[in-house]
């Protein structure tokens, strides 16, 4: 049947990911491909921040080298005026060394001035005076080339021009790089002679820009090859060494200054920005890692859910209560096949049925429709369940019952109602089966106790009979004394005669009354005074009563209401309750005395919380009842008696149950029992009793809801 029933509420369904799990290396392998990416990526950020610092730091020092550069030109072209402002001709002779000296001894750059004639010939000489002369021990002529080679350059340019570098040993074993300056000299527009200044590219470096270098520079001439002719500063040696270069272009020669920057020692964060994409880096990971924590978090409950999921539909699949959940319109949104089943309807009609239900009974739908109209509405759900009849495909109805509770959403919004059904047609069977038993116990029991007063009846009846038989020959006699005596024979004959009538009338109430109480009659309520009910057992106890000398006393309260009961039931309980006080009493044999022989009936209105009912008691002063049957006295079956069968008091007990009320001993004083029991008055509302009595007034179909 389950393989019919396709259930179409979405709840039901497997959802994609749980029927098709994501696979785990299909899971992992993206997780990988993400830290790598995101690895790769925040490398490369680290890579290019470093870059970009590496860019800022290399442009600012090509900008710093530029403008050394500009220092350098500015500097020389100052020592150009500087050393042109000295006199030229041969009478300042003596001003011109002043002013030489001075120059030198301001310009340490420049380590030599020369005034020559327009021949080149020396004129006048003039050195710095804080070193040795650069040419004391080579002489000046080695590098008389060069100065007349940039004085012909200047010549040429009408202007100052300079020599190429050249190198000069000196005394200590080092040397200098030497630069020339020459400046000719013209007057009235004819050369007169030169100016020749030789600088030392150690001093111009030290002295024009020296200053401006920070410490972990370097400054110096290069030569195209990267061989350094001069070096200012100390540049440190490492990996994060910066250089730039810049071309320093004089007349007639030209140099390249090389600047070398040392950022540092060098460490993990070189740089406030790769610090800063570094801490983001980290952050990124950690995230990453938290991420995955509740990745791993969720996947734990994605598991846990799917296992709850699967152990549900196992639950509801094996279920044979029928589930039913419909929403605040009263629409089915979910069956499970247990329901299905029950009803014979599958889940996909049941789900898209309109009003009626296909399982409600035609006749009840009206019904059905506007009492769960109102309940919904009212929001008023029985207490504990209540029963209905269903209708399966085929039109057999059955009785069902429906236990309903709130459907509560996760948000705790109220979303419909959940109802359990349980098919109870197999349990009212059982129940009808039960009760034809009971009724066969009960009618059984009652000739059993017939059997018992046969031999009483026997005996009751021996009397109005030997009084008929006696009247009747006293009548024959008296007619056979007609003739003597004609005037007395009417008024004797009609006192024999009436005096027969009533004993036979008495004879037949006997009977009656036996015969009454053997009939299975059908089982009916009726509102029965307490008086009558006594009365009507009262001439079959009295048989007993009689025999074992027992004086009989009932005493019903005025205000005593009549009892709704079975009639029959209840008078075979007191007789049952009667008949073992009166043994009770019989076994106490000659200890109890005439006086205490004693069985009382009882009937007066309940106190207490039973207001409304009837309290009957039957007294006795027999042996009591010890402990050890006490505890079995309602068991079936079980009796002190060697003829007893003892269904008596389970009976009585089943009786009085089934009417609602309650059926209780206790010692009696002196001595004996008293059994007690209580009866609705008929003033009360039927009692409600459960399902296992057929008498039980039950709600009627039409008073149910679906
Ligand atoms: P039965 O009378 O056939 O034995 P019952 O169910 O009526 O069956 O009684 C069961 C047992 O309870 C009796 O055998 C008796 O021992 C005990 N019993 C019942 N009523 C009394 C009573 N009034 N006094 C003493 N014992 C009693």
């Amino acid at each position: 049947m389950s393989a019919m029933l396709p259930l179409q509420q979405p709840a039901r369904r497997r959802p994609r990911w749980l029927r098709r799990p994501f696979k785990w290396s299909r899971r992992w392998s993206l997780w990988v491909l993400l830290v790598a990416l995101l690895v790769t990526m925040l490398g490369t950020l680290v890579w290019l921040a470093g870059r970009y610092e590496a860019s800022l730091v290399q442009a600012r020092l090509e900008r710093d080298t530029a403008e050394i550069v500009a220092d350098i030109h500015n500097g020389l072209a100052r020592n150009i005026q500087s050393l042109q402002a000295l006199p030229s001709d041969e009478r300042s002779a003596d001003i011109w060394r002043l002013q030489a000296s001075e120059l030198l001894r301001q310009r340490r750059e420049i380590v030599r001035i020369e005034r020559r004639d327009d021949s080149l010939e020396t004129l006048q000489v003039d050195e710095t005076p804080f070193r040795r002369s650069v040419f004391a021990r080579l002489g000046r002529a080695g590098v008389e080339p060069d100065t007349s080679q940039a004085c012909n350059t200047a010549l040429r340019l009408k202007g100052p021009a300079y020599s190429n570098s050249y190198f000069v040993p000196q005394a200590d074993g080092l040397g200098l790089e030497l630069l020339e300056l020459c400046l000719p000299l013209m007057a009235d527009g004819r050369l007169t002679g030169y100016t020749v200044a030789t600088y030392s590219l150690q001093n111009i470096l030290t002295e024009l820009v020296g200053q401006q270098l920070a410490r972990g520079q370097g400054l110096s001439f290069t030569e195209a090859d990267g061989t350094r002719l001069a070096i200012a500063g100390m540049p440190a040696r490492g990996s994060r060494i910066y250089n730039a270069q810049q071309l320093l272009d004089l007349p007639g020669t030209k140099l390249v200054v090389r600047m070398d920057s040392w950022r540092g020692t060098p460490d993990f964060f070189p740089n406030m920005l790769t610090a800063l994409v570094s801490a983001m880096a980290l952050a990124l990971i950690a995230v990453l890692l938290m991420l995955g924590r509740d990745m791993r978090r969720r996947l734990k409950v994605e598991r846990d859910l799917a296992e709850a999921l699967a152990f549900r539909k196992a639950m509801e699949d094996s279920l044979v209560t029928g589930l039913r959940a419909r929403d605040l319109q009263g629409r089915i949104t979910y069956v499970n096949p247990a329901f299905c089943q029950m009803v014979g309807v599958e889940a996909k009609e049941l789900l898209d049925h309109k009003f009626p239900s296909p399982y409600w009974p035609p006749e009840l739908a009206g019904v059905y429709q506007d009492r769960q109209a109102i309940r919904l509405a009212s929001n008023n759900l029985p207490q504990g369940g209540f029963e209905s009849v269903f209708m399966r495909r085929d039109g057999t109805r059955f009785p069902v019952l429906i236990i309903e509770a709130p459907l509560i959403n996760a948000s705790g919004k109220h979303t419909g109602w959940m109802s359990a059904i349980v098919d109870i047609s197999e349990q009212r069977r059982v129940e009808e089966m039960s009760r034809a038993s009971q009724d066969r116990l009960q009618a059984t029991a009652r000739l059993a106790m017939v059997g018992e007063m046969a031999s009483l009846l026997s005996h009751e009846l021996n009397q109005p009979l030997a009084a008929i038989s006696s009247y009747a020959t006293g009548s024959l006699n008296l007619l056979d004394d007609a003739g003597r005596s004609p005037g007395g024979l009417s008024a004797d004959l009609r006192v024999a005669l009436k005096r027969i009538s009533e004993q036979a009338e008495r004879a037949g109430k006997v009977i009656k009354s036996v015969h009454d109480f053997v009939r299975r009659r059908e089982q009916v309520r009726e509102a029965v005074a307490p008086r009558a009910l006594l009365d009507a057992i009262m001439p079959l106890i009295s048989l007993q009563a009689r025999k074992l000398s027992v004086s009989l006393v009932t005493d019903v309260a005025p205000n005593c209401e009549a009892v709704l009961c079975d009639r029959t039931m209840v008078e075979q309980v007191l007789l049952n309750l009667s008949r073992n006080g009166m043994q009770a009493m019989q076994a106490q044999g000659k200890k109890l005395a005439a006086t205490e022989r004693l069985l009382t009936l009882r009937a007066r209105p309940a106190a207490g919380d039973k207001r409304g009912w009837v309290e009957f008691s039957v007294t006795d002063h027999g042996v009591g009842i010890p402990p050890e049957v006490a505890e079995k006295l309602f068991t079936p079956f079980f009796t002190t008696k060697v003829e007893g069968m003892g269904l008596g008091l389970s009976l009585c007990r089943t009786v009085i149950e089934q009417h609602g009320g309650h059926l209780e001993f206790e010692p009696a004083q002196p001595r004996g029992t008293q059994f007690r029991f209580t009866l609705p008055s008929g003033s009360l509302p039927a009692p409600q009793t459960g399902l296992s009595h057929p008498t039980t007034v039950r709600p009627t179909t039409s008073e149910l809801s679906s």
